[in-house]
């Protein structure tokens, strides 16, 4: 999750089953109106896309983060009826983490990552909780239907030099609790490529890793694909600027290719300014399928080989 809207102000609480308010807008609202047209529609949701010939997952999500709470399940049923079966709901501190255990005991459609995000982590260090928070995500890492562990990593852009040494410490707490469980692990990487690298190199990779929201150039594709390293691209391979997203996605080894939205942020060229959602990834996926030359069909059944592969499966 690597843009600055992320604030603990703008989480919201969830209700699971019952809540239908005039807060919860399209698609978690079957009676209300969404378009694709004119600007007056900021910030509503767009229009669902048109439904995927090949069911794919969503690698990574937030369903806890939007400004509006939001129904889990009609979430899922709308991204379900434009062919996405399912998702990762991502864990970024201890609230979310435990959202997400309630989440994927309460839909089968999910499964869940958790860990504390690298932004949190120098303030956690300074309240002397860290060590606290990183043993409550590893025995929460116990869950079986917890898959992976993220996002972690390091975020230069968020924090500065003074919380450097923290974020090293807790990415590292969160690669040997990754390895000690063999589960995956999602790396959230800002400004800071060049030190996720090293510390990699230095500690070792967990057997299966993700760049989510890949954000590198065809260099470090070319360094994933050598060390096997999966490539999560979310919403902004389509922004009219990402050049180097695309020439990234040019060069990805296709097994190591994944797709995610992030909701409710970065969602996809031409709706950028919309709330993002599970329901938007058929954009994301179509964008890739073009990018790479394949049919839509096509790019389904490879992304979801990977998604088997770093996952396991939803059933
Ligand atoms: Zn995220």
């Amino acid at each position: 999750m690597p843009v600055p809207g992320r604030e603990k102000s703008h989480r919201a609480a969830v209700n699971w089953g019952t809540m239908c308010t005039d807060a919860v807008p399209f698609p978690y609202r079957p009676d209300s109106v969404a378009t694709n047209d004119a600007a007056a529609q900021r910030g509503a949701y767009a229009a669902a896309p048109e439904p995927l010939p090949v069911p794919v997952y969503d690698n990574h999500t937030h369903f806890d983060f939007g400004d509006t709470p939001v129904e889990l399940g009609a979430a899922l049923d709308a991204a379900a009826a434009v062919g996405v079966a399912g998702a990762v709901q991502v864990g970024c501190d201890l609230p979310s983490s435990r959202f997400t255990l309630e989440a994927v005991d309460a839909d089968p459609r999910l499964l869940g990552a958790v860990a504390i995000h690298p932004n949190d982590a120098p303030e956690l260090a300074a309240a002397g909780e860290l060590e606290d928070a990183l043993a409550e995500i590893d025995a929460m890492a116990a869950h079986p239907r917890i898959r992976a562990i993220g996002e972690t990593g390091l975020d230069y852009f968020r924090t500065g030099p003074d919380g450097m040494a923290a974020q090293h410490h807790s990415f590292r707490a969160h690669l040997d609790i990754a390895k000690a469980r063999d589960l995956s692990l999602q790396i959230h990487c800002r400004d800071a490529h060049p030190d996720v690298l090293d510390i990699l190199a230095e500690v070792g990779a967990p057997g299966r890793l993700v760049f989510h929201c890949f954000s590198g150039d065809a260099e470090l594709a070319r360094i994933c694909n050598e060390k096997g390293w999966y490539m999560s691209f979310s919403g902004t391979v389509t922004f009219k600027n990402a050049h180097n997203l695309r020439e990234a996605l040019a060069v990805a080894d296709p097994a190591l290719v994944l797709v995610e939205t992030d909701a409710p942020f970065l969602t996809p060229h031409p709706f950028r300014g919309r709330p993002n959602a599970s329901y938007m990834l058929p954009y994301t996926v179509r964008a890739m399928a073009e990018l790479t030359g394949r049919d839509v069909a096509a790019m389904g059944q490879v992304l979801n080989r990977n998604t088997e592969a770093v996952y396991g499966t939803w059933s």
